[in-house]
């Protein structure tokens, strides 16, 4: 059978766990040179069984965001020449099953913004801020009780799957996978992106462009918020490093600090640096963080810091002429 929902994880065959794309991407860069691309194939246990597995096509995992130039977000796609299992869970039905008509209680300009983000590469229904604990959500109950396949504890940390196989609404603690369907929905839905809500885990439910705030506007002690800006790596002390934003934070040089330490001990650390290091490259980049700004009295400047490289997300500028 064709599949009818967009494909959000696939089993890698290398690393023999399924992955997310941000988690594909992550894995990707980790790699030591030369990296190799990996096989994918379909998450469903019911499509792995098959005498022939369906495979799963990653599309845009192994190559740097840029803000320019932008290609299509990384994501997966079903390969067509493959049959999927009735039973695949990327064969059942969207939780609106496919309707085009409103649903119940549906504004107007809602129903133009359902149908308007089937053609984004990527939904994201929750976001769980990575250093929140997971916290119990109502889910639906489960089809099928004897599988015990897909329990309601088969979730992993990182680039690794969230939430259950019947729960048709993606979730991710991957900022990343979160920046690229912001900028997605931002560019493709233009005048319907403000409709775009987001369920943010211990915040609820708000409008997608709302999460998001540029550092210009930023104000000091204040979190909650997917801070961006543009700026340069100011220098590295060691493996951590000191990025500088073009923008002021309440009148003062704004900064993102982060150490040594962190640097080291993460486990994207070498997917962090590979970006950094085309600093000579690019003309800037632009970082997204969640974080706070806070006064530094003895430099009288804002600094922000990063204690987990999962609250970080970078894009690479245009290209150097
Ligand atoms: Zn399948």
């Amino acid at each position: 059978m064709r599949t009818k929902r967009r494909i959000t994880r696939a089993y890698c065959v290398e690393l023999g766990e399924e992955l997310t794309i941000g988690g594909a991407r992550q894995a990707y860069f980790n790699q030591n040179q030369p990296r190799s691309r990996f096989l994918f194939q379909c998450s469903s246990p019911e499509c792995r069984a098959l005498k022939v597995v369906p495979k799963i096509t990653g599309v845009n995992y192994d190559i740097h965001p840029t803000e320019k130039s932008r290609v299509k977000s990384p994501h997966y796609k079903d390969n067509e020449h493959y049959a999927h299992h009735a039973e695949c869970e990327w064969v059942l039905p969207d939780e609106d099953e496919g309707s085009d008509a409103p649903l119940p209680g549906e504004t107007e300009l809602q129903t133009r913004t359902r149908l308007a983000k089937r053609h984004l590469t990527s939904v994201i229904d929750i976001f769980v801020p990575p250093t929140q604990p997971e916290e119990p959500v109502a889910r639906p109950p489960r089809v099928a009780p004897g599988n015990d396949e897909a329990g309601p504890d088969h979730r992993r940390d990182g680039g690794g799957t969230e939430g259950t196989r019947t729960d048709r609404k993606h979730r991710t603690r991957d900022l990343r996978e979160l920046v690229d369907y912001y900028q997605e929905s931002r560019d493709t839905l233009k005048d319907l992106f403000p409709e775009v809500t987001i369920n943010v885990a211990g915040r609820g439910v708000i409008p997608l462009r709302s999460y998001f705030k540029k550092v210009v506007w930023a104000r000091p002690d204040t979190a909650g918020y997917v801070y961006n800006g543009g700026g340069r790596i100011e220098r590295r002390e060691g493996a951590g490093f000191v990025f500088s934003f073009f923008d002021k934070v309440a009148d003062k040089d704004a900064f993102l600090h982060v150490s040594d330490e962190v640097m080291t001990q993460h486990r994207s650390r070498r997917y962090v640096n590979e970006l950094l290091d085309q600093a000579r490259l690019v003309k800037y980049f632009t970082f997204y963080f969640l974080g706070t700004f806070t006064y530094h009295e003895a430099s009288d400047t804002m600094v922000a810091q990063v204690t987990d490289l999962r609250c970080l997300a970078i894009d690479l500028g245009p290209l150097r002429s």
